[in-house]
Order: structure tokens, then C-alpha cells, then sequence
């Protein structure tokens, strides 16, 4: 279906920070196939994993358990706790970042015995395309062709504090649903106490924190989740992109508390936590924890911004980690985007006047290099375009 414009190009293969067309043309993937392949391409330990699991065994449904699933789930409840310790949690497994997020929706109406249902969302948010996903999504352009919307998703300003505490005020709320930085919405920052307020707020008035982690979790800002940089505890996390360097896989982590919520029947996936995903989710995540990628993208992010900050064009540089969007000083992002690609280099253009770039964790200074100077060429032509008459 038409779903999403034409293509640029198209891949047969990749390998750490390239992509390969059909013609044989490489090209440096500074996208990661929207912040998923964080390992890069073909990583051989989770090509070597999932060719292993493949042809052992890729599923057998949730009638019944598997060994891998678990593991997992231990790794991950691990990492929500900051690395070195348990985060006290229970995990949900699914294939993608919508489920993860409607996995979520439900536990909190579950949580709440059905007394309380809003799920307070921020404007700009990007949760997903499912109805209820799409619902909390804070992009109203993306609600109208598909109206009515599921009722239930208030809307306040992302990163201010008084109008939250309004809405949490107003009654009635389950859940607040907040991205600790908006991806989608253009790689935005909050202040950085945001999280953190947010999580005094719900605690004051009985609801809970889900922070969507899709786009910035497993390592991408700087910390495994990058709530961490704010030393706070969210009742529940969303997880997915990153998590099978590629293969199709989501995760729901809730406090057990809050995950007690569930009984059997309550939610279900058919092929969630299956053995095949999950051979690539543990191989990720052990490849994650042996290199340490949050230290990886940290430094690796300051070199990146900084020299992008250099480049002609450019008004500013936002976001953490190896998640940044080049904010240019007029709104040539697709242009730039277009051109870049034709050059053998992949961005996209998450506004009108922003580049997004999330290149792999494991990228290395030469590929930054590289990056920067193919990006440095394309901004002035396109500058030098625009500005021609
Ligand atoms: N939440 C966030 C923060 C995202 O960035 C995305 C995807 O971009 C999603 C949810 C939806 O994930 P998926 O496309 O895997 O359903």
C-alpha cells in the first residue's frame, strides 16, 4: 500500500555503518534504520545468533515456555536498573514499539481497576500508529484522516511542569506517557529536571510514569535508558527499535507492583517473545553490555555535535548521545536529506528545518569524518541553491 513516499534507494546488504544498493553503490547509514540498528549491520554475533536459532528452533507461541525469554527479561530489568543491580521488575515481550505501548495503556486502566483511564500524553509526542498509539501521539495532522480518536489521551505542552500538574489535577488519570526526549517530534531536549517533576507529579497524585524509551533506550543517549540522566524511577518502560539490533522486537517493563496488574488472559501476542527474537535480543544486549555503548555513544556523540556545529548553515545542535538533529537556518532539511542520500550518505529530515542523525553505537571518529564532511559539502550546495536566484 502506499503507506510511505518513494524510496531513495534500495539495499541488499550492510555491513557495521554501510549499506549497500542494488548497483553495488555503498552508502554511510547515519539513521540506523530509524535508530534500530544500533550493533550497525549484520553484526556477526547477532547474524551468528539468529542463523543458530534458526535453524534450532524460531517458534513455539506463549502455550508454552522457552528458555531464551526469561534470560532476557533478567538483562533487561537489569539495565532498567541502571546496569549493576535488578530494577524490581516484570517484562511483557512483543514485536514492535506500538505494542510495547499498548501493552502499557492497558496495564495502567488494569492497575487502576478501570477507575481511573486518561493517560496524560505531551504535544509533539510520537507513540505510534496504532489507534490507541496514534491517539497519544501529539501531532493532531496525524489524528484527522482517522478521527474519531480513542478518548482518553489529554494533551499538555511537552516539558512544562504547571500544565501537567493541571491536567494530573483535573482527576481521573491512570498514567502519564512522557518521551524523556521527543525522536520523532525533532530530537527535542527538555529542561532537565522534566522527568524528574513529572515523577514527583504522579507520585503526589496517584498515577503513574510510562516513559517510552523506543527511540532513546539501550545506550543511545549516554545511559541505557535515558531517563537515567535524571536519577528518577518510572513505574514502567517502553522499549522496542534497538532492542534486536534489527529484528523485529518490543519489550513493556513494569514494577511488579504495577505488572501484577496483568492476570492470564488480560494481553497476549502471538509470536512475542518468541525464541527467534529473543536469540537476537539477548545477542544485542550482551554485545551492548561487553562494548558499554551508552560510554561509546556519549564520547562518541560529543565529536559528532561538535564538528556538526561547525558546519556552514547550521544554528544549532540538539539532543544526547548519538541521537541529534542539526537544526539548519532555513527549512532545506528534505533538500539537505535528498541530496546527502545522492551523495552516499543517510539522514533524514525530522522537521522542516531538522536533520535527524542516530548512526550506530559502535560508529567509529573516521565514519564521524566522513559523515561530517559529506553533510559539510551537501549543506553548502543546498545553501548555495536556495540562495541563488
Ligand atoms: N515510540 C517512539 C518514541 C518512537 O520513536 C516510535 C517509532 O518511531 C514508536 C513509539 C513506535 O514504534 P514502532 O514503529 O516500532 O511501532
Amino acid at each position: 500500500m502506499r503507506t510511505y513516499p518513494d524510496p531513495p534507494a534500495t539495499f541488499v546488504r550492510g555491513e557495521g555503518s554501510y549499506l549497500y544498493d542494488v548497483d553495488g553503490r555503498r552508502y554511510l547509514d547515519f539513521i540506523s534504520g530509524l535508530a534500530v540498528t544500533s550493533l550497525g549491520h549484520s553484526h556477526p554475533v547477532v547474524a551468528e545468533a539468529v542463523a543458530r536459532q534458526a535453524a534450532s528452533l524460531i517458534h513455539v507461541s506463549n502455550l508454552y515456555a522457552n528458555t531464551l525469554a526469561p534470560e532476557v527479561a533478567v538483562t533487561l530489568d537489569r539495565l532498567v536498573g541502571g546496569g549493576d543491580r535488578p530494577g524490581g521488575g516484570q517484562v511483557f515481550f512483543c514485536n514492535s514499539g506500538a505494542e510495547a505501548n499498548e501493552c502499557a495503556l492497558k496495564l495502567v486502566r488494569r492497575w487502576t481497576g478501570g477507575r481511573r483511564t486518561a493517560v496524560v500524553c505531551a504535544d509533539g509526542a510520537f507513540h505510534g500508529r496504532t489507534l490507541a498509539t496514534l491517539a497519544a501521539t501529539g501531532q493532531p495532522a496525524k489524528h484527522e484522516p482517522f478521527e474519531p480518536m480513542p478518548a482518553g489521551f489529554p494533551h499538555v505542552p511537552y516539558d512544562d511542569l504547571a500544565r501537567l500538574e493541571e491536567a494530573l489535577a483535573a482527576g481521573g488519570v491512570a498514567a502519564v506517557l512522557l518521551e524523556p526526549i521527543q525522536g520523532e517530534g525533532g530530537v527535542v531536549v527538555p529542561s532537565s529536571d522534566y522527568l524528574a517533576g513529572a515523577r514527583r507529579l504522579c507520585t503526589e497524585h496517584d498515577a503513574l510514569l510510562i516513559v517510552d524509551e523506543i527511540q532513546t533506550g539501550l545506550g543511545r543517549t549516554g545511559h541505557w535508558f535515558a531517563f537515567q540522566a535524571q536519577g528518577l524511577e518510572p513505574d514502567v518502560v517502553t522499549i522496542a527499535k534497538a532492542l534486536g539490533n534489527g529484528v523485529p522486537v518490543g519489550a513493556c517493563w513494569a514494577r511488579s507492583e504495577v505488572a501484577a496488574a496483568f492476570s492470564p488472559g488480560d494481553h497476549g501476542s502471538t509470536f512475542g517473545g518468541q525464541p527467534l527474537a529473543m536469540a537476537a535480543a539477548r545477542a544485542t544486549l550482551s554485545v551492548m553490555e561487553a562494548k558499554d555503548v551508552p560510554r561509546r555513544a556519549d564520547r562518541a556523540g560529543m565529536r559528532l555535535a561538535g564538528a556538526l556545529a561547525r558546519l556552514p548553515g547550521v544554528a544549532d545542535v540538539r539532543g544526547a548521545g548519538l541521537l541529534l538533529a542539526v537544526q539548519l537556518d532555513g527549512p532545506t532539511a528534505a533538500a539537505a536529506a535528498a541530496a546527502a542520500a545522492e551523495s552516499g550518505l543517510l539522514v533524514n529530515a525530522v522537521r522542516p528545518d531538522a536533520v535527524r542523525m542516530a548512526p550506530s553505537l559502535l560508529v567509529s571518529d573516521a565514519e564521524i569524518d566522513e559523515a561530517v564532511g559529506l553533510l559539510g559539502d551537501v549543506l553548502e550546495r543546498v545553501g548555495a541553491a536556495v540562495g541563488s536566484p
